[in-house]
Protein backbone atom coordinates (compact mmCIF):
# COMPACT_ATOMS: atom_id res chain seq x y z
CA UNK A 1 0.00 0.00 0.00
CA UNK A 2 2.67 2.13 0.25
CA UNK A 3 3.77 1.95 -3.40
CA UNK A 4 -0.12 3.57 -4.05
CA UNK A 5 1.01 7.16 -4.05
CA UNK A 6 4.51 7.55 -5.41
CA UNK A 7 3.37 11.69 -6.80
CA UNK A 8 1.99 12.18 -3.16
CA UNK A 9 2.04 16.25 -3.03
CA UNK A 10 5.19 17.29 -1.26
CA UNK A 11 3.36 21.05 -0.19
CA UNK A 12 2.52 21.56 2.91
CA UNK A 13 -0.80 22.93 3.87
CA UNK A 14 -0.29 26.94 3.31
CA UNK A 15 0.94 26.33 0.10
CA UNK A 16 -1.88 24.06 -1.36
CA UNK A 17 -3.71 26.35 -3.92
CA UNK A 18 -7.61 26.91 -3.43
CA UNK A 19 -9.11 25.22 -6.95
CA UNK A 20 -9.60 28.46 -8.26
CA UNK A 21 -5.86 28.10 -8.12
CA UNK A 22 -5.32 25.25 -9.55
CA UNK A 23 -7.26 26.12 -12.38
CA UNK A 24 -5.25 29.53 -13.14
CA UNK A 25 -1.88 27.16 -13.07
CA UNK A 26 -3.02 23.88 -13.93
CA UNK A 27 -1.21 21.60 -12.58
CA UNK A 28 -1.30 17.79 -13.86
CA UNK A 29 -4.18 16.13 -12.59
CA UNK A 30 -4.67 12.22 -12.50
CA UNK A 31 -7.10 9.61 -12.98
CA UNK A 32 -6.07 6.23 -11.01
CA UNK A 33 -7.93 3.11 -11.27
CA UNK A 34 -7.69 0.50 -8.79
CA UNK A 35 -9.66 -3.10 -8.93
CA UNK A 36 -9.53 -6.15 -7.40
CA UNK A 37 -12.29 -9.20 -6.53
CA UNK A 38 -14.43 -8.73 -3.36
CA UNK A 39 -12.38 -8.94 0.10
CA UNK A 40 -9.79 -7.74 -1.63
CA UNK A 41 -9.53 -4.33 0.51
CA UNK A 42 -10.05 -1.62 -2.16
CA UNK A 43 -11.96 0.71 0.39
CA UNK A 44 -9.63 0.16 3.15
CA UNK A 45 -6.76 1.39 0.50
CA UNK A 46 -9.59 3.96 -0.49
CA UNK A 47 -9.60 5.41 2.72
CA UNK A 48 -6.28 5.08 3.01
CA UNK A 49 -5.44 7.27 -0.01
CA UNK A 50 -7.77 9.66 1.46
CA UNK A 51 -5.94 9.95 4.91
CA UNK A 52 -2.88 10.30 2.98
CA UNK A 53 -3.76 12.97 1.39
CA UNK A 54 -5.69 15.04 3.98
CA UNK A 55 -2.87 14.86 6.34
CA UNK A 56 -0.94 17.16 3.09
CA UNK A 57 -3.66 19.45 3.72
CA UNK A 58 -5.81 18.45 0.74
CA UNK A 59 -9.52 18.56 0.29
CA UNK A 60 -11.00 15.19 -0.31
CA UNK A 61 -14.75 14.43 -1.36
CA UNK A 62 -15.79 10.76 -0.92
CA UNK A 63 -18.30 9.11 -2.74
CA UNK A 64 -20.04 5.80 -3.41
CA UNK A 65 -23.33 3.60 -3.95
CA UNK A 66 -24.63 1.06 -2.36
CA UNK A 67 -22.03 0.93 0.26
CA UNK A 68 -22.26 -2.27 2.72
CA UNK A 69 -23.37 -0.15 5.21
CA UNK A 70 -26.51 1.08 3.64
CA UNK A 71 -25.68 4.54 4.76
CA UNK A 72 -23.47 7.11 2.82
CA UNK A 73 -20.41 6.16 3.84
CA UNK A 74 -17.20 4.38 2.67
CA UNK A 75 -16.30 1.29 5.11
CA UNK A 76 -14.32 -1.30 5.21
CA UNK A 77 -14.26 -4.48 7.07
CA UNK A 78 -11.24 -3.78 9.45
CA UNK A 79 -13.55 -1.23 10.88
CA UNK A 80 -12.87 1.96 9.07
CA UNK A 81 -15.29 4.36 7.78
CA UNK A 82 -15.59 8.01 6.83
CA UNK A 83 -18.91 9.91 5.51
CA UNK A 84 -19.71 9.72 1.64
CA UNK A 85 -21.83 11.33 -0.59
CA UNK A 86 -24.50 8.85 -2.36
CA UNK A 87 -24.56 8.62 -5.82
CA UNK A 88 -26.31 6.72 -8.47
CA UNK A 89 -26.78 6.24 -12.21
CA UNK A 90 -28.27 9.82 -12.46
CA UNK A 91 -25.69 11.50 -11.00
CA UNK A 92 -23.60 14.42 -12.47
CA UNK A 93 -20.17 13.73 -11.29
CA UNK A 94 -19.17 17.45 -12.79
CA UNK A 95 -22.25 19.01 -11.00
CA UNK A 96 -21.52 17.57 -7.94
CA UNK A 97 -18.26 18.70 -7.52
CA UNK A 98 -18.85 22.18 -8.58
CA UNK A 99 -21.84 22.38 -6.19
CA UNK A 100 -19.32 21.60 -3.64
CA UNK A 101 -17.20 24.51 -4.76
CA UNK A 102 -20.02 27.33 -4.74
CA UNK A 103 -20.38 26.34 -1.20
CA UNK A 104 -17.00 27.38 -0.78
CA UNK A 105 -15.23 24.41 -0.17
CA UNK A 106 -12.38 22.83 -1.55
CA UNK A 107 -12.35 19.76 -3.95
CA UNK A 108 -8.64 18.76 -4.31
CA UNK A 109 -8.79 15.46 -5.35
CA UNK A 110 -12.28 12.93 -5.28
CA UNK A 111 -12.39 9.35 -3.55
CA UNK A 112 -15.13 6.93 -5.70
CA UNK A 113 -15.45 3.79 -4.15
CA UNK A 114 -17.79 1.00 -5.61
CA UNK A 115 -16.59 2.67 -9.01
CA UNK A 116 -17.60 -1.18 -11.00
CA UNK A 117 -21.63 0.60 -10.73
CA UNK A 118 -20.59 3.66 -12.53
CA UNK A 119 -21.84 4.45 -16.20
CA UNK A 120 -19.86 5.05 -19.10
CA UNK A 121 -21.10 8.80 -19.14
CA UNK A 122 -19.90 9.03 -15.56
CA UNK A 123 -16.65 7.57 -15.81
CA UNK A 124 -15.79 10.55 -18.61
CA UNK A 125 -17.05 13.06 -16.17
CA UNK A 126 -14.60 12.15 -13.75
CA UNK A 127 -11.95 12.34 -16.79
CA UNK A 128 -13.18 15.58 -18.06
CA UNK A 129 -13.13 16.67 -14.01
CA UNK A 130 -9.30 15.92 -14.08
CA UNK A 131 -8.40 17.47 -17.38
CA UNK A 132 -10.45 20.50 -16.99
CA UNK A 133 -10.36 21.53 -13.41
CA UNK A 134 -7.20 19.84 -12.43
CA UNK A 135 -8.91 17.33 -9.47
CA UNK A 136 -7.22 14.23 -8.80
CA UNK A 137 -9.41 11.58 -8.76
CA UNK A 138 -8.34 7.74 -6.76
CA UNK A 139 -11.54 4.90 -8.28
CA UNK A 140 -11.77 1.99 -6.63
CA UNK A 141 -13.90 -1.26 -7.89
CA UNK A 142 -14.51 -4.76 -8.48
CA UNK A 143 -12.96 -5.85 -11.57
CA UNK A 144 -15.17 -8.47 -12.92
CA UNK A 145 -19.27 -9.71 -12.21
CA UNK A 146 -20.08 -12.92 -11.27
CA UNK A 147 -20.43 -13.74 -14.74
CA UNK A 148 -16.31 -13.14 -15.38
CA UNK A 149 -16.86 -10.32 -16.89
CA UNK A 150 -16.23 -6.82 -16.40
CA UNK A 151 -18.20 -4.15 -14.84
CA UNK A 152 -19.61 -1.66 -17.08
CA UNK A 153 -17.89 1.47 -14.78
CA UNK A 154 -14.77 -0.57 -14.82
CA UNK A 155 -14.29 -1.38 -18.35
CA UNK A 156 -14.24 2.72 -19.00
CA UNK A 157 -12.05 3.09 -16.45
CA UNK A 158 -9.57 0.91 -18.07
CA UNK A 159 -10.33 2.72 -20.89
CA UNK A 160 -9.32 6.28 -20.19
CA UNK A 161 -7.54 6.29 -16.76
CA UNK A 162 -4.18 7.37 -16.70
CA UNK A 163 -2.63 4.35 -14.75
CA UNK A 164 -4.72 1.03 -13.47
CA UNK A 165 -3.37 -0.89 -10.85
CA UNK A 166 -4.83 -4.63 -10.16
CA UNK A 167 -4.54 -4.40 -6.35
CA UNK A 168 -2.62 -6.66 -4.47
CA UNK A 169 -4.75 -10.28 -3.53
CA UNK A 170 -5.03 -10.14 0.54
CA UNK A 171 -8.08 -12.71 -0.01
CA UNK A 172 -7.58 -16.68 -0.95
CA UNK A 173 -9.29 -19.62 -2.32
CA UNK A 174 -10.94 -22.07 -0.38
CA UNK A 175 -7.61 -23.75 -2.19
CA UNK A 176 -5.05 -21.60 -1.22
CA UNK A 177 -4.79 -19.91 -4.57
CA UNK A 178 -5.39 -16.17 -4.79
CA UNK A 179 -8.91 -15.01 -5.29
CA UNK A 180 -9.99 -13.83 -8.67
CA UNK A 181 -13.14 -14.29 -9.20
CA UNK A 182 -16.41 -13.72 -7.76
CA UNK A 183 -19.18 -16.47 -7.35
CA UNK A 184 -22.52 -15.58 -7.03
CA UNK A 185 -24.22 -18.30 -4.78
CA UNK A 186 -27.84 -18.83 -4.60
CA UNK A 187 -29.05 -20.87 -1.62
CA UNK A 188 -25.42 -22.90 -1.68
CA UNK A 189 -25.04 -23.36 -5.43
CA UNK A 190 -22.90 -21.11 -7.63
CA UNK A 191 -25.08 -19.46 -10.35
CA UNK A 192 -24.01 -17.79 -14.11
CA UNK A 193 -27.26 -16.08 -14.49
CA UNK A 194 -29.48 -13.40 -13.46
CA UNK A 195 -29.37 -9.56 -12.37
CA UNK A 196 -26.00 -8.22 -12.67
CA UNK A 197 -26.30 -6.58 -9.64
CA UNK A 198 -27.93 -8.42 -6.84
CA UNK A 199 -26.59 -6.27 -2.91
CA UNK A 200 -25.34 -8.93 -0.70
CA UNK A 201 -22.44 -9.30 1.37
CA UNK A 202 -19.47 -12.05 1.32
CA UNK A 203 -20.69 -13.15 5.21
CA UNK A 204 -22.41 -16.51 5.38
CA UNK A 205 -25.50 -16.63 4.52
CA UNK A 206 -28.00 -16.64 7.32
CA UNK A 207 -29.68 -20.14 8.13
CA UNK A 208 -32.82 -20.87 6.32
CA UNK A 209 -35.45 -20.22 8.91
CA UNK A 210 -34.11 -17.45 10.77
CA UNK A 211 -36.37 -14.79 9.54
CA UNK A 212 -34.76 -14.41 6.56
CA UNK A 213 -37.99 -14.33 4.34
CA UNK A 214 -38.65 -16.50 1.07
CA UNK A 215 -36.59 -14.97 -1.05
CA UNK A 216 -33.44 -17.27 -1.56
CA UNK A 217 -30.32 -16.65 0.42
CA UNK A 218 -27.55 -15.34 -2.06
CA UNK A 219 -24.09 -14.62 -1.12
CA UNK A 220 -20.75 -14.38 -3.01
CA UNK A 221 -17.35 -16.07 -2.85
CA UNK A 222 -13.96 -15.34 -4.21
CA UNK A 223 -12.53 -18.42 -6.02
CA UNK A 224 -9.50 -18.99 -8.07
CA UNK A 225 -9.75 -19.11 -11.75
CA UNK A 226 -10.24 -22.90 -11.84
CA UNK A 227 -12.56 -23.19 -9.12
CA UNK A 228 -14.68 -20.72 -10.89
CA UNK A 229 -14.64 -22.33 -13.96
CA UNK A 230 -15.40 -25.41 -11.66
CA UNK A 231 -18.34 -24.28 -10.01
CA UNK A 232 -16.40 -25.76 -6.90
CA UNK A 233 -16.92 -23.92 -3.46
CA UNK A 234 -14.49 -26.16 -1.92
CA UNK A 235 -15.10 -28.90 0.78
CA UNK A 236 -16.93 -26.80 3.45
CA UNK A 237 -18.14 -23.43 1.93
CA UNK A 238 -16.05 -20.68 3.78
CA UNK A 239 -17.17 -17.72 5.08
CA UNK A 240 -15.60 -14.08 3.98
CA UNK A 241 -11.44 -14.24 2.75
CA UNK A 242 -11.66 -17.66 5.00
CA UNK A 243 -9.03 -20.33 4.13
CA UNK A 244 -11.39 -23.87 4.85
CA UNK A 245 -8.64 -25.71 7.18
CA UNK A 246 -8.01 -28.73 5.92
ZN1 LIG B 1 -9.21 -22.57 -5.94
Amino acid sequence: MTAVEPNAPAPGPSSVPASGDRRRHPAPAHLRFFHGPMDCGKSTLALQVDHNHSRQGRHGMLVTQGDRSSAPQISSRVGLSRDATEIDGSTDLRLLVRERWRGGHRVDYLIVDEAQFLTSAQVDQLAELVDESHVDVYAFGLTTDFRAQLFPGTQRLLEVADDVQRIQVEVLCWCGLPGLLNARVVDGVMVHSGETVVVADTAPAELPGAGAGSSPAVRYQVLCRRHYVRGDLGPTPAGPGQLALP
